[in-house]
């Protein structure tokens, strides 16, 4: 078991001059190779201080942490700098250098030559979805918040380090980029198998990202460690209960994906067919509208009867856009998607954007139906197997809409 410990913290504290308490007391934990880890908890509780003694960005006042067996005081800083990488919020980029400087720093620091830290940005830059040819040559202040936190992502990664420590990495982003940041990270971590630490005052995020989360309350001290699940299903004590806050089951929206229930299915067609097409299908179906999709199955919008006039040929720009998530979101991303088109679907796409089925209002709404069931039976010692989808078929069943489709 020994063998799988990657970190290990042991008793540590951190006192700063001057202070008189100390911000992080006597923490102990153990984290294992290829696990997120979340540290989450309320501001000023000492989760950067508790991460940054990980690589020795500060001192320990006291106690012991070990990165793969090895005390880390026993290891210089060009060692801890390549096996272990570092987010922050925003990327914590250098304004004044371009995306490949920033993202070859410690490959450069490693003393790799020029064409090896070329070749390796570019490859960096790829990996995190940033075409090296447009990217490159840009200063982090020609980027949107979403592609310096990529370029923060790919700099962490460049010397391929075991460890990656993410201090709030997506916090500074739009709650819609945090969402893909996110999904995306779980994507590449499903790659890459990294151990993890990743610190967060956002329990939504700490149940989506975490494979275990420590709930930290004041000086760092561990209320409780634990998967998402058992987090939610027996929290520890009072202060965690108040932690997770009201809405337990709704949380339990942040455990579920997308990929694991079944999907419905919608009729779709080509904005270049007719609307007379559009009536025979939704007549056929039962449906309330049809989703239009691009040469490449990528969804476009979704068009109902009241959207169609008869003099038109065609439904190009017809309906609403679709809402569109992938497998890897959860039920939770998918209601906001669904309550941000109100149009009461998500659509569920693949890694290209390609369609591939539907998650309804009322699918949603019985999954959240099953859990509570789940919890329930669980809470009486009933051991089924959690999750199965249920069949039935889909009505898109539309929310009013005032103010018509627009
Ligand atoms: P968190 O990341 O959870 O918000 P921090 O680790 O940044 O918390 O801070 C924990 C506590 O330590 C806070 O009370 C903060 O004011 C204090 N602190 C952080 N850095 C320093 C420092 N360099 N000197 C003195 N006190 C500090
Ligand atoms: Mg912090």
């Amino acid at each position: 078991m020994s063998d799988d410990v990657m970190i290990s913290l042991e008793n540590v504290s951190k006192r700063y001059r001057g202070q008189k308490a100390p911000a992080v007391e006597d923490v102990s934990m153990t984290i294992h190779r290829g696990e997120i880890v979340v540290l989450v908890g309320p501001s000023g509780c000492g989760k950067t201080t508790t991460m940054k003694m990980i690589n020795r960005l500060i001192e320990p006042s006291s106690g012991r942490i070990t990165l793969d067996g090895a005390d880390v005081t026993s290891l210089d800083a060009t060692e801890l700098r390549r096996r272990i990488g570092y987010v922050i919020q925003q990327g914590g980029l250098f304004p004044h250098m371009s995306v490949a400087t920033n993202v070859g720093m410690v490959p450069k620091m490693l003393g790799w030559d020029r064409r090896r830290i070329d070749a390796r940005v570019d490859e960096l830059l790829d990996l995190v979805g940033l075409e090296p040819g447009q990217f490159r040559n840009r200063l982090p202040g020609q980027l949107s918040g979403g592609q310096q936190q990529r370029v923060g992502v790919a700099r962490a990664l460049a010397a391929d380090p075991p460890v990656m420590l993410m201090d709030e990495p997506f916090g500074a982003t739009d709650p819609l980029t945090r969402e893909h940041l996110q999904n995306e990270f779980l994507r590449l971590q499903e790659k890459l198998q990294k151990t993890i630490v990743f610190v967060t005052h956002d329990f939504d995020e700490a149940i989506k990202m975490g494979t275990r989360i420590a709930v930290l309350g004041e000086r760092s001290m561990i209320r409780q460690f634990d998967t998402p699940e058992r987090l939610l299903a027996a929290p520890a004590d009072q202060t965690v209960a108040q932690f997770i806050g009201a809405g337990a089951s709704l949380k339990q929206l942040n455990l579920r994906r997308v990929g694991a229930i079944e999907y419905d299915q919608a009729q779709l067609v080509r904005p270049d067919e007719s609307p007379a097409t559009v009536l025979r299908r939704l007549d056929e179906s039962g449906d309330w509208a049809v989703l239009t999709v691009d040469s490449d199955q990528r969804p476009l919008r979704w068009v109902a009867p009241r959207d169609l006039t008869p003099h038109q040929t065609n439904l190009e720009g017809l309906g609403i856009p679709a809402a569109t998530v992938d497998a890897r979101a959860t039920l939770r991303d998918a209601l906001d998607a669904m309550l941000t088109c109100s149009c009461g679907a998500a659509v569920v796409v693949d890694d290209d954007g390609r369609y591939r089925g539907v998650v309804g209002i009322d699918r949603l709404m019985r999954a959240i139906g099953e859990m509570r069931d789940t919890e329930r039976d669980h809470d009486r010692g009933i051991t089924e197997p959690a999750w199965h989808g249920s069949s039935g078929s889909w009505k898109l069943a539309v929310p009013a809409q005032p103010g018509g489709s627009r």
